[in-house]
């Protein structure tokens, strides 16, 4: 099999070329015909998050190089281990990467996704940027039939992280509006999951405006710049007194400070994006506020189901996608570094 992998940290990924491995026990091999780009494989590639104040989150672990990044896979099945039941050979799926140990507490209840000892497609384990990818059993394919199997990978991450966040939100927003804030590819994806999902307004706030003017088109009630200095006092007053949740989805200090002001007394503000930075605030205003502060990272197996059944049902515009092969892998790594990029890359192996 062909590979676009990771010989050195914070260096290109290189072309490599290893058996192609056979599936065994409940393994299921996938051949890959799509896998999306992501931003998260940038700070893989870097080996570290920026924690802010000149602090660095090291996210080099054990993983053995070469390693094949690429976790938004969609493909089909080439071969099967003998105890691989429920698929066929030729069937069409998208891969859950966030995958566990399968035997841990939070595995057991259901939230493979924060399983401290993960098996992640493409971030622990070798991913889709390559011609072919093991997947450890048939519970992790999940069917695509009807969605263009070019968005199907991307959905995996961009989709789950923003359903799983929105999901957080709903039930806050009996205290008020939704605040979304930062309208890139997953936040794109939550605006068009908290419309699936509440009749409630909801306010998109970006620095951008053609971001703004998309969030408009796909179906924001109101709009706000946070460079504006008087975007905060516009959203409370837009609210009726603040919002119910705030949604980061950018994740920075800055937007942090942003998102969580005009949360209102009962309300939450919740993170998703991972972009960096650091950030305090007075202790007794958490409770003097009544203020929920909470992270949202991925989504579960059963969230995936979930998500993908409001893809089915049409509820969801596909994000813009340019599909590349293998070989630009490391160009589009590059060109997303810059970015370059609108809507996502997909890679067709
Ligand atoms: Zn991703
Ligand atoms: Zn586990």
């Amino acid at each position: 099999m062909h590979r676009q992998s990771l010989v050195e940290y914070g260096k290109p990924l290189q072309d490599t070329e290893a058996p192609t491995p056979a599936p065994a026990g409940t393994e299921v091999l996938l051949r890959v015909t799509h896998c999306g780009v992501c931003h998260s494989d940038l700070h893989l590639q870097d080996g570290y998050f920026d924690l802010g104040g000149g602090k660095q989150l090291d996210v080099r672990g054990n993983r053995p190089l070469p390693f094949t990044f690429g976790h938004e896979i969609a493909g089909t099945v080439e071969a099967l281990g003998p105890e691989a039941k429920g698929v066929a050979k030729g069937q069409r799926y998208a891969a859950y990467p966030w995958i566990g140990c399968g035997n841990c507490g939070l595995c057991k209840r259901g939230d493979e996704h924060l399983c401290n000892a993960p098996r992640v497609l493409g971030v622990t384990v070798d991913g889709g940027y390559a011609t072919h990818v093991l997947v450890p059993h048939p519970r992790y394919l999940l069917d695509v039939e009807g969605i263009a199997p070019e968005i199907a990978g991307p959905l995996m991450c961009s989709g789950l992280t923003g359903y799983g966040a929105i999901k957080k939100a709903l039930p806050f927003l009996r205290v008020g509006p939704l605040l979304i804030v930062g309208l890139g590819g997953v936040g794109m994806m939550g605006l068009q999951f908290a419309r699936a999902l509440t009749d409630k307004p909801i306010f998109v706030a970006d620095l951008d405006e053609g971001k703004r003017k998309a969030a408009l088109e796909l179906g924001a009630t109101e709009v706000f710049d946070p460079a504006d200095a008087g975007a905060r006092k516009a959203i409370q007053k837009a609210s009726g007194g603040g919002v119910g949740a705030a949604v980061d989805f950018a994740g920075s200090d800055k937007s942090f400070v942003f998102a969580h002001a005009p949360v209102a007394k009962g309300g939450a503000a919740i993170v998703v994006g991972l972009f960096g930075g650091s950030f305090s605030m007075p202790v007794p205003m958490l409770p003097l506020r009544a203020l929920t502060i909470m992270g949202s990272y991925v989504a579960s197996p059963a969230e995936a189901a979930e998500m993908l059944a409001l893809v089915k049902a049409g509820k969801v515009k596909p994000i813009p996608v340019e599909t590349r092969p293998l070989a630009e892998t490391s160009r589009s790594l590059d060109d997303l570094r810059a970015g370059k990029i609108v809507g996502r890359v997909v890679i067709t192996p």
